[in-house]
């Protein structure tokens, strides 16, 4: 008899249910609105742990609003959000990120007014010490050393979005929820922050990338969706999504 088999009362090998490990996040049915007006329209979603989750889809799919209400910062209007198998639906945003979630909200998530080492040290410490956090950032992100004393905002776009991925790190999260990295980067740019993103996830970090345009993502992702007027409409790998993606609409940045 093999593990995976017992025997019944009548003498047959029965096979066990093989159990699926859990999702780190799960959404079933998930409704969202803004006023009288719903935007999420019964959303299901597994991801599983590790590795990159791709959600692509034209503009004011929802996506944004999918991350929100993931982060606590948007209640849904119905359904559920499982993080690890649990529902967390109705916890606050600090709860969520003491569980381990963390969004790097659409635009560049950091203080303009403050230098890159204030930016950091903005981080609630979970227990590291700054000096630990500093080293930790800036061995990963060699270019934030050189800008440690210079304002946030006087950086390019992609210095800045390096910086939110680093203030991200920083908090050691579970699942990175990151909205629209590529947002007025060129190309390149675009590249090279989600080459940080691989290593992030690589690292044992779970990603749930939200991006508009597909190409670059679908290069690194484990598994993707496609959202169009609040709803999954697709779901697969990344070469079965980016085939039936390039007859269905166009996410290229042209990189
Ligand atoms: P984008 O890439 O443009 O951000 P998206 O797929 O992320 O698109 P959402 O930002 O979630 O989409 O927007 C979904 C719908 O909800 C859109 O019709 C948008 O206009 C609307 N919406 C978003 N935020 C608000 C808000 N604060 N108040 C009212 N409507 C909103």
């Amino acid at each position: 008899m093999t593990d995976s088999a017992t025997m019944s009362v009548t003498g047959r090998l029965v096979p066990e249910p093989v159990l699926a490990p859990t999702p780190i996040l799960e959404l079933r049915d998930l409704h969202a609105s803004y006023g009288a007006i719903e935007v999420l329209h019964g959303m299901d979603m597994i991801v599983p742990a590790g590795g990159i989750f791709a959600v692509l889809g034209p503009n004011g799919a929802g996506k944004s609003t999918m991350l929100r209400v993931v982060a606590g910062l948007h209640a849904p209007s119905g359904g559920s959000v499982l993080l690890g198998g649990r529902d967390v639906v109705r916890a606050r945003p600090d709860e969520l990120a003491r569980r381990g979630v963390c969004l790097i909200p659409e635009g560049r998530g950091v203080f303009p007014n403050l230098t890159v080492e204030e930016n950091l040290r903005l981080i609630g410490h979970l227990g590291a010490s700054m000096s630990e956090i500093e080293q930790r950032t800036y061995e990963q992100f060699p270019r934030l050393a050189e800008r440690r004393k210079q304002l946030a905002g006087t950086m390019s776009g992609g210095e800045q979005q390096m910086l939110a991925l680093a203030r991200a790190v920083a908090t050691k999260p579970g699942l990175l929820l990151i909205d629209e990295l590529s947002m007025g980067l060129a190309p390149k740019i675009v590249e090279t922050l989600y080459e940080l993103v691989a290593q992030i996830a690589q690292d044992g970090v779970t990603v749930v990338a939200v991006e508009q345009f597909a190409r670059t993502i679908l290069g690194i992702a484990s598994s993707a969706v496609v959202v169009t007027t609040g709803r999954i409409v697709m779901a697969g790998g990344p070469h079965e999504v980016e085939s039936e993606l390039s007859g269905l609409y166009l996410g290229d940045t042209g990189a």
